[in-house]
């Protein structure tokens, strides 16, 4: 056999094995690994002016009826959710997107110590005007309770004025959920709403005794925003009474648009 002949053999091999990934089970795990790319929600979060143009218009719009507002000459508060409406964290996303992954209570965790998320365009100035015009700001999250110094140190570090006297980050607990009875408590932040409006989040002078005067008091809710239809009182995606919601928005509520998760999507 000459040396031309053994060089065609021996490519035709190479070739072979190289298109027969049941061959190979390397080959099997890349293929199957092999990103899908970024999701059109992540996409949309990242790259398109109309989600920045969004968010700022109707934090502005809420902004503006705070001003216009006639606010309680007692304490007020104005209770709102973190992420998707604080802190945007679709490089999270990204990263699932990229890896084919899904969402994993490990992975959130990791990224949520990470303190790497941005804000959401528009909020920090909503935020600046409920403490300028005297009000408190209750932060309800279903970020866990454990994470709750992560969380604040990400939202200061992107340049939220938060603090101890202004407002009161208070993480998901077990007792949450558990104390849904779809009467007083429909959806899994009501609990702490309550708590917060009665004047007994307790969680916030825990660490700080000297803000408990501040908080233990009770409060008119003037406002309550997020991403997540349950992120207003009593609600959820099946009880929905959007004709009143729409009277609402921009008056007392404010959800914001979040293409890539929420109750929605289970
Ligand atoms: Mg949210």
């Amino acid at each position: 056999m000459n040396k031309a002949l053994l060089s065609v053999i021996a490519a035709s091999l190479i070739l072979a094995s190289g298109n027969d990934v049941n061959a190979n089970p390397t080959n099997n795990t890349a293929k199957a690994k092999q990103s899908k790319g970024l999701s059109t929600a992540v996409k949309w979060t990242q790259q398109s002016q109309e989600f920045t143009l969004l968010t700022h218009y109707l934090y502005r719009q809420a902004t503006q009826a705070l001003r216009e507002k006639t606010l309680p000459t007692t304490p007020w508060l104005v209770i709102m959710d973190v992420d998707e409406t604080l802190l945007n964290n679709s490089d999270y996303n990204k990263r699932l997107d990229l890896s084919n992954g899904n969402y994993t209570n490990e992975s959130w965790r990791s990224w949520v110590h990470e303190e790497n998320a941005s804000a959401i365009p528009g909020a920090i100035e909503f935020v600046n005007t409920v403490f300028e015009l005297g009000g408190q700001l209750a932060l309800v999250t279903n970020r866990n309770q454990q994470d709750d110094a992560y969380t604040w140190r990400n939202l200061t570090n992107v340049g939220f004025g938060i603090n101890s006297t202004n407002t009161c980050l208070v993480g998901k607990r077990a007792q949450d959920k558990a104390a849904i009875d779809n009467k007083q408590i429909i959806n899994d932040k009501d609990l702490r709403r309550n708590a917060f409006v009665s004047g007994n989040a307790s969680l916030c002078w825990t660490h700080k005794s000297s803000v408990k005067q501040r908080w233990n008091q009770p409060f008119t809710l003037v406002f309550q925003v997020g991403d997540n239809i349950e992120d207003i009182a009593k609600t959820t995606q099946k009880n929905t009474d959007m004709n009143s919601l729409l009277k609402r928005q921009g008056k007392d509520i404010l959800i914001l648009p979040n293409a890539m998760y929420g109750s929605w999507s289970h």
